[in-house]
């Protein structure tokens, strides 16, 4: 074993991100008592979630007649009944009071006349159970909620007695033979050392894995780190085929245009100037749930009726909000169209298409955030030490489809929801189980592999393969062919990774390392997403197979699990769905067909 030195450091708990998941996290174990580290690769406020832009969604009712339950229906039926109904009774009844702790921990939110928190209608949010009129229920800072949200959880953060580190980047998770884990292994990016952080409990809060594709909403250090470390544990990830296209992501750049432009009352065009939705979705209109947007897009373009020079996108007109709906609303999307697209919203449309932007799937959890797995027919085996929240987990509160302004609404729900968990179960200053003296060795070896890698083929170049291919045969619209053509190319491009050059020999910020790393976690991640889906041969959700249009509820009502060896072998189970609710407060929703 080649001798690297290492800095070892005994916590209560470690989170590894600092997103919305991971400072909600950080601070509420902090909170609680617990002696708590937060690792991370970038600056806390450089963080994807600083990008989110639409909202976060609570039943406050502040903008008309709302309740808790019509959020938990619309969540069960926005997943295409994929979603754990456990979970989401308890994220849709948790929400109104983590929004008001939101507000009194200071986030700058919108307000109404009368100073109430405003709120925006978004996609699949109705009222009493589907019947009613869309909900205003998306709770807004303007256009730039993850940037208010996150620079107020740091300020909370800091405010609590939690130790940062940043710009560490983790490397791997530290297993014991039994299978708990017992902390996380680091480098620091400034000097090059190591850290192994022993902890009792470690929470990943690693975010999504939109890089996997080439054109995403997320941005590029969305890498699916903690899926990554989790499936080198050997631990199987789930629903890893259900990726939400956002309908409208800049044509060209693919940077985001929110969902509330069309909540504030945006309308897609198509090439003869029609509001086509209308057809697909007679009830909610542009206000449909995002896959079945998508889909409708993709329709419209394959049959001719696409715009511009190659008939390849489509129009979000909004010329008719008016500059005053434009300016306090949605300036920043006003400044997006403007740099990436060249385009004055008040006059003229944005060019769009659909484009990746979210993961349902991850690291299956229940809903107190600890990590589970199905082991000797159980399916819900708790894997102790080890938690994950945001959009690394599926708890599953998404299923099939995440409806928009939920996701920023799953990190402070769950964030906090580990800390209770956490401060129940975890003793403070608690002594670390002991931990055998080989613990470091596999990852030390990757890491001396992977910073000696001396093949042909740089990482950019697999990396570019890798997003290509997915993009192309992991679409909006899948097909047995394009999925199993799809697979056989993944599983090339996850082989030649055996031949990655790292130029960059140093431990120093070096970059190309990191990205090599990186690389190496989107792609277990991307052949797990794409096996998966060519596994499941329904329609459900975001996952539409034109060879299989129907959902069957008969042989596929269940989440997929799926593992992937360090030698890209790949094996499929199923965990079941909780068709449960917690409590006597909410019936279950049964399953139906989802119209809007
Ligand atoms: C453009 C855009 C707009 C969006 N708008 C909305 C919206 O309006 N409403 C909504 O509900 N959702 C929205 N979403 C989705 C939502 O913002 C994300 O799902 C969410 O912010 C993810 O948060 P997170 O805390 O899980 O992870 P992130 O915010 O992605 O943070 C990940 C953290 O993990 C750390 N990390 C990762 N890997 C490592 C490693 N190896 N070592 C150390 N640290 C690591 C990073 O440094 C970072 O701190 C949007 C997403 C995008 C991309």
């Amino acid at each position: 074993m080649p001798a690297y030195k290492i800095h070892e450091h005994s916590f209560d708990m470690v989170v590894v991100g600092a997103g919305g998941a991971g400072l909600r996290a950080t601070f509420g174990l902090a909170q609680k008592g617990l002696k708590t580290a937060c690792i991370t690769k970038v600056f806390p406020t450089r963080s994807h979630t600083v990008a989110a832009q639409g909202g976060v969604a609570a039943a406050l009712a502040n903008m008309g007649e709302d309740d808790w339950r019509y959020h938990f229906f619309d969540t069960v039926k926005g997943s295409d009944w994929l979603g754990d109904q456990d979970a989401i009774e308890y994220m849709c009844k948790e929400a109104i009071p983590a929004i008001i702790e939101l507000e009194h921990y200071g986030v700058p939110f919108s307000r109404t006349e009368d100073g109430k928190i405003y709120q925006r209608p978004f996609g699949g949010m109705t009222t009493k159970f589907g019947e009613g009129p869309p909900a205003q229920r998306t709770c807004a800072a303007a256009d730039r909620t993850g940037h208010a949200i996150l620079h107020t959880l740091y300020q909370q953060s800091l405010a609590h007695d939690a130790q940062f580190f940043i710009e560490y980047f983790a490397l791997d998770l530290i297993m014991d033979a039994d299978g708990a884990c017992r902390g996380v292994l680091a480098l620091d990016l400034s000097t090059g050392e190591l850290h192994l952080f022993r902890a009792q409990g470690t929470v990943l809060a690693t975010g999504g894995y939109g890089r996997a594709y080439f054109s995403a909403t997320s941005a590029h250090t969305c890498t699916g780190d903690g899926g990554g470390m989790v499936l080198r544990a050997g631990l199987a990830m789930q629903d890893m085929e259900f990726v939400q296209f956002h309908p409208t992501g800049i044509y060209g750049a693919g940077c985001l245009i929110t969902e509330g432009v069309r909540g504030e009352g945006g309308i897609l065009r198509n090439s003869n100037g029609e509001r086509f939705m209308e057809r697909y979705a007679p009830s909610v209109k542009d206000l449909a749930p995002r896959d079945m947007v998508s889909r409708s897009m993709t329709i419209e373009i394959r049959e001719g009726r696409g715009v511009g020079e190659h008939k390849d996108h489509i129009l979000l007109d909004l010329t008719h909000l008016g500059p005053e709906v434009i300016h306090e609303k949605l300036p920043g999307i006003a400044e997006s169209a403007r740099i990436f697209a060249g385009v004055d919203v008040e006059k003229q449309p944005i060019p769009v298409i659909p484009t990746v932007h979210y993961n349902m799937g991850g690291i299956p959890t229940n809903y107190h955030g600890e990590v589970v797995q199905l082991r000797n027919g159980n399916p819900d085996e708790v894997v102790p030490g080890l938690y994950a929240i945001g959009e690394a987990a599926c708890v599953s509160v998404h299923g099939a489809n995440r409806l928009g302004s939920n996701s920023l609404l799953d990190l402070v729900v769950f964030g906090r929801a580990v800390a209770n968990r956490a401060a129940e179960t975890v003793k403070p200053d608690g002594k670390q189980a002991t931990l055998a003296g080989d613990a470091c060795d596999q990852a030390l070896a990757r890491l001396d592999k992977l910073r000696n890698a001396n093949g042909d083929t740089p990482t950019a170049v697999i990396r570019d393969k890798m997003q290509r291919t997915m993009q192309a045969d992991a679409a909006v619209f899948r097909t047995g062919e394009t999925l199993s053509d799809g697979v056989k190319k993944i599983r090339e491009i996850h082989a030649s990774f055996a031949d990655v050059k790292v130029s960059d020999r140093s431990l120093v910020w070096n970059s190309d390392l990191i990205e090599t790393y990186e690389l190496s976690n989107l792609l277990g991640q991307a052949l797990a997403t794409i096996v998966s889906a060519e596994n499941r041969t329904e329609s459900r959700g975001a996952h539409a197979r034109e060879d299989f249009p129907e959902r069957d509820d008969a042989n596929w009502l269940k989440h997929t699990l799926c593992s992937v060896g360090d030698d890209g072998t790949t094996s499929i189970d199923y965990r079941p769905v909780h068709m449960y609710t917690l409590t006597d407060d909410v019936d279950v929703v049964p399953p139906k067909k989802r119209v809007y």
